[in-house]
């Protein structure tokens, strides 16, 4: 799905800040991302990408600066479009899926008329995250991994405008992890999503980003295609960051 040429970036974020107990944890942070692009925040533990997140989900609240979703303001100190009417999907790491719903139930949460109105698009989300055979099974049955690409799958049912990913692929299995990511993150492209996916891992921001938002210490030190941070990295600790990557 594109974008009209002239259409104001899905999510922007401007001048972002927030601080606890006197610390700026998130400090100026600015971006953008287009509808059908996936970004890539990355950076060491503690330099305040969940915090990033929970801003834009609309679960903690800056500061300072502004939030626009489609050009529209959804949050700044005055103002705030509540976190269920943000058309934002979330996939953070304390996931939980409903205990007394079956596996296509809990992907069917979000729409409405549950699994029997929604079949093909379940069936389709437990394909993609290799799940199928799990459809009438009752989370208890599962395992921590298994859990988790149904609460993905969860997450990306009703078609978000906007996806807030936090590490959703580490813990998975080796084997299937590779193939899940890729092909979820291709089926939000797809669909026009715009995709905001923490990681501390370079090579997957390598893989997978759009546009890299490096980040250090509350900051964005360097932001653009990942050739361009890989082929000239800002500073001495940014090329550091991606010097593993072969
Ligand atoms: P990351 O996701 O990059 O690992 P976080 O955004 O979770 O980093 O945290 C950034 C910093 O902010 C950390 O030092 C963390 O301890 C601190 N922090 C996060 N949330 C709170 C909070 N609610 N109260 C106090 N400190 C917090
Ligand atoms: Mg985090």
């Amino acid at each position: 799905m594109i974008a009209p040429a002239n259409a104001p970036p899905r999510l922007t974020a401007e001048s972002l800040t927030r601080s606890f107990e006197g610390r700026r944890v998130v400090d100026d942070v600015s971006f953008s991302v287009p509808a059908g692009q996936v970004a890539c925040l990355l950076g060491p533990s503690g330099c305040g990408k969940s915090t990033t997140l929970r801003l834009i989900a609309g679960v903690d609240m800056q500061d300072s600066g502004r939030i626009l979703v489609d050009g529209k303001l959804v949050c700044d100190t005055t103002f705030r479009v509540p976190p269920e009417r943000r058309a934002i999907g979330l996939m953070f790491q304390d996931f939980a899926l409903f205990p007394h719903l079956s596996v296509a139930e809990n992907v069917a949460f979000g729409l409405t008329g549950g699994y029997a109105a929604n079949r093909a698009r379940v069936d389709e989300l437990l394909e993609r995250v290799r799940m199928t055979a799990h459809l009438g099974s009752y989370p208890h049955a599962l395992s921590g991994g298994e859990q988790q690409r149904i609460a993905l799958a969860r997450a990306l049912a009703p078609r978000p405008r906007i996806m807030l990913m936090d590490e959703p692929f580490s813990g998975l299995d080796e084997r299937l992890r590779d193939g899940i990511r890729d092909e979820t993150l291709a089926l939000m492209k797809e669909e026009g999503t715009a995709v905001l996916l923490v990681t501390h891992e370079p090579e997957e921001a390598m893989r997978m980003a759009d546009q890299i938002l490096l980040m250090r210490d509350g900051r964005i030190v360097q932001q653009g295609a990942p050739y361009n941070l890989y082929n000239a990295p800002a500073d001495r600790e940014a090329a550091a960051f991606f010097s593993d990557i072969n």
